[in-house]
């Protein structure tokens, strides 16, 4: 049985449809990437699997279970989201955020208790975020910020975690290695990753499977070496790019072309490059 299934999913914010027709399922400890131009309904797909947002037309099972019939609590105690970071400024400790994960989890009088300290001590230890857990969350680098609501969502205990472009304001460094310790947890503990991103490389290296959106349709969705193509993203980004394999990962590694060729690039011919 999957873990998340979608069918015929369509979703409106004002009469235009955004999401339409989506079909896909995930299984257990899969990774999968959404990938897509601005626009194409990412964050909106992953707000309906979160059920942030009723779809219009078509179902969401998450776990065997209609989402229709989940309690927004029940949902959170399975789906757990790590946000873009610079969305996040909040005046509390790393502490205090972490434990905010387990808000799902709490009794009827809301106070957090022995097992609920234990599981957001255990988050901190599994992100290398304890010798934080009494900072201020303002006072944080991004890429600990972004360790800090690994933690957090870990607290939830999920058995999805959904990423929305986590990376987008990270360095290069700190993508790689928010990105490994989520695969580590992916595959160490059978977590399932649904991550959004604009970073199609990063895609290319972490995820088993990626759909590809466009104009809120799924262009096309499997391997990494099925969906990554220079036909594949000029159809739907509407740009040449060159796509050889990685000589390390020997993963699809996507180049952007430039239109100056003197980059290397061949956007346009010479004859008809534009007058700047
Ligand atoms: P992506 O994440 O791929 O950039 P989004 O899911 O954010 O795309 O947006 C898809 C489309 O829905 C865009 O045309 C966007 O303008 C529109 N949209 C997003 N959020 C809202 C909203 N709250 N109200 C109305 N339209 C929205």
């Amino acid at each position: 049985m999957s873990i998340v299934k979608l069918e015929q999913i369509g979703f409106t914010y004002n009469e235009s449809w955004v999401l339409k027709d989506v079909s896909f399922e995930v299984d257990k400890g899969d990774f999968i990437g959404i990938i897509g131009p601005n626009g194409s309904g990412k964050t909106t797909l992953l707000k309906v699997i979160d059920g942030i947002l009723t779809p219009r037309e078509g179902e969401i099972w998450i776990n065997g279970a209609l989402t229709q019939t989940l309690k927004r609590e029940n949902l959170a105690k399975i789906i757990a989201v790590v946000p873009q970071e610079s969305l996040m400024i909040f005046p509390f400790t790393v502490h205090e955020i972490v434990l905010m994960g387990r808000a799902p989890h709490l009794g009827k009088w809301r106070f957090e208790g022995e097992t609920d300290f234990r599981i957001a001590h255990h988050a901190m230890e599994m992100t290398d975020t304890l010798s934080l857990m009494n900072r201020g969350m303002n006072a944080l680098s991004g890429g600990e910020r972004q360790r800090v609501l690994i933690a957090r969502a870990l607290a939830q205990q999920p058995q999805i975690m959904l990423l929305d472009e986590p990376t987008a304001f990270l360095d290069i460094k700190h993508q790689v290695d928010f990105f490994d310790l989520i695969k580590t947890l992916n595959k160490n503990q059978a977590l399932t990753v649904i991550a959004v991103t604009h970073d199609i490389n990063l895609a290319s290296l972490y995820c088993d499977r990626i759909i590809l959106l466009h104009n809120g349709n799924i262009h096309c969705m499997g391997s990494p070496e099925e969906v990554i193509s220079e036909s594949s993203i000029k159809d739907v980004y509407e740009t040449n790019v060159a796509v050889d394999r990685n000589p390390v990962t020997g993963k699809p590694r996507v180049t952007p072309l430039s239109a100056h060729p003197s980059e290397g690039g061949s956007r346009f011919d010479a004859g008809a490059a534009p007058q700047l």
